[in-house]
Order: C-alpha cells, then structure tokens, then sequence
C-alpha cells in the first residue's frame, strides 16, 4: 500500500569545491568533489520515506551510469521506482562549483526529465498524498493533480517558481514555496516581502492552504481559517542544502499518518531543522522517532 506518491524530477549532482570561480576560457584546479543524489522530486521522495511513508515515485532517468546510481539510491531508501522509467535522452544533472567563501556557480540540465508523461503513470489505490513540484512539465502536475481522488491530498511545492493555472491550484491542498517562490508569484519584492500577507495572497490563487518556509526563520502557513507562524528550531547549521526538500517530505508522511496541516507543519520544521544540524550524507541516518524526540 502506498501511501505518499510523487512525479518529479531526479538529477545527479556533481559539486566541486574551487578556490575561485573560473574566468572565462580558465581551467583551475579543484580541492574537492562531491556526488550527491538530487532533483527535488527525488530528494522529497527520499525524505517522505525516511520519515515512515510509503513512497512511489514516477520519473525519467537515462540509459547511463548515472541513471542506475539514482535508482540505486531511490532503492536504497525504500522508495517503490517500479515508474522511474528509462529514455533515450541523458540523465538530469546539476554541476556546482563553490568557492572558498561558499559563493557558488551551478548549471542544471532537465534532460530526462522532461519525458515524465501523465499518460504512462499509474496512481497507486488508496492514496492519501500527491506530492509534486516544478522541475517536470506542467502538463504532468496539472494532469495527475486532475486524476487525484477526493481522499488524496495534493502538495504542490512550486520550486522553481513559474506562473500556476487556476485549473492547477484550484485541485492543490497544500501549496509550498520559499520566500524567493512566494515573491515571483505574488509579484512581491523579494527583499521586502511581507510572509503572512504573501502567504494569504497565495491562498487566495486557489489551493485550500499555503505555506511560505523562511529558512532559519521558519514558516507562515495560510488557509481558511487564518494565518499561523510556526518559529524554526534552533539549531547549529552544518548544511541549509535542501531544508526544502525535508520539509515536504516531512510534511507528507506526517499529513498521509493523518495528522492535522497544523501537527504535521510542526513535523515537518523540526525535520528540516534536524536535517540542516547535519551533513548531506549523515542524513541517511534521520528517522521519525529521532525527529519526535528532537520536538520532545
Ligand atoms: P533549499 O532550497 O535549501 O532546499 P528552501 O529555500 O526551499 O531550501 P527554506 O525556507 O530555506 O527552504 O527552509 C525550509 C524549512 O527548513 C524552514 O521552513 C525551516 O523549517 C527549516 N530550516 C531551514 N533553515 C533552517 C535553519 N537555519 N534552522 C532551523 N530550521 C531551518
């Protein structure tokens, strides 16, 4: 039985570490390279699994070395990949370089991931959460939230921010974006955004709840009945690299165990605040009990 399912996006990612970013026509010696598994919709299934859900996932990977490793890390995290399907174009990938003053330089490339097709996915009966975002066609998310029975909960976590129909919001439960998402589609300025009032403006497009994360500052979660912030956790930060991500995850596993928006928000800010304490791969050790404990 599944309980959490999501479409997205699955990208390998190559970070290297530089003592300054290269100038045009340069080539410098590096210090250190790292492999990390990414895509948001890979590390939110991920995430959703690690804290107690049952996960599937529907994705597009390429017939490559890199392709295999994504499965095998969706695999190894328990995550179902029976529909992380192979095409003829190259896995997604991201490449960073970050400099001594953790200042960084990244391109990513879809690739794959834009062969993710509505028409080939199955949703699993008895779903309780749907949860997508924006790094695969619109077409998928507007089709899948469509198809979504009246007991799923829809999330969308709408990272990279790109305009949102009204037929697409108006079947989102719970829409998610950060601070930088929630400025671009409420046409806000970035550095003077105003989370409570952004985070109603955002409910108000369609989607029954909205909430706005703010980094170390936590979150404003909007809907029908008012406006609630929740502070983050304090916490020493060893990595904020995809808070995000945990976050949703989080927040899915603790809505499809049939927590309260309220309960499962709180779930989700101590998850991502755990996750943040911690180094990328020490992550693979984070569980529901440890979150529980940490909120105890
Ligand atoms: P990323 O793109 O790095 O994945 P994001 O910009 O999507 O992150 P944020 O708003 O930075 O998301 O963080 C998501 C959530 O993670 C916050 O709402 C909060 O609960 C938690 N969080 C992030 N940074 C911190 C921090 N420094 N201390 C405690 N909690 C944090």
């Amino acid at each position: 039985m599944i309980d959490v399912f999501v479409a997205g996006s699955l990208h390998w990612d190559v970070v290297v570490d530089a003592p300054r970013l290269p100038r045009l026509d340069e080539t410098l010696m590096g210090r250190s390279v790292d492999y990390r598994f990414g895509g948001k919709g890979g590390n939110q299934a991920v995430a959703a699994a690690r804290m107690g859900a049952s996960v599937a996932m529907a994705g597009r990977i390429g017939r490559d070395a890199f392709g295999q490793q994504l499965r095998f890390a969706l695999a190894a995290a328990g995550v179902d990949h029976a529909q992380v399907l192979e095409c003829d174009d190259a896995s997604g990938m991201s490449v960073a370089i970050v400099d001594a003053a953790g200042d960084y330089g990244a391109v990513v490339v879809s690739a794959a991931n834009t062969a993710l097709n509505p028409d080939d996915i199955r949703l699993p009966d008895g779903l309780k959460v749907m949860l997508l975002q924006n790094e695969v066609p619109e077409a998928v998310n507007l089709a899948l939230a469509k198809r979504a029975g009246d007991d799923t909960r829809v999330l969308l976590n709408a990272a990279p921010a790109r305009a949102l129909p009204a037929a697409l919001l108006a079947r989102v439960d719970v829409l998610i974006t950060n601070r930088i998402e929630a400025a671009a589609l409420t046409g806000a300025d970035r550095d003077a955004l105003e989370p409570e009032a952004a985070a109603k403006q955002l409910c108000a497009m369609g989607p029954q709840s909205a909430i706005v994360t703010l980094g170390a500052d936590g979150l404003v979660c909007a809907d029908a009945s008012g406006v609630t912030t929740l502070a983050a956790c304090r916490v020493d930060t060893a990595s904020s690299h995809g808070a995000g991500d945990m976050f949703c995850g989080a927040l899915a596993s603790e809505l499809a165990r049939g927590a309260s928006l309220a309960k499962a928000a709180e779930f989700g800010n101590a998850a991502a605040a755990l996750a943040v304490s911690m180094d990328v791969h020490a992550r693979v050790e984070l569980t529901p009990d440890a979150v529980r404990r940490f909120m105890a």
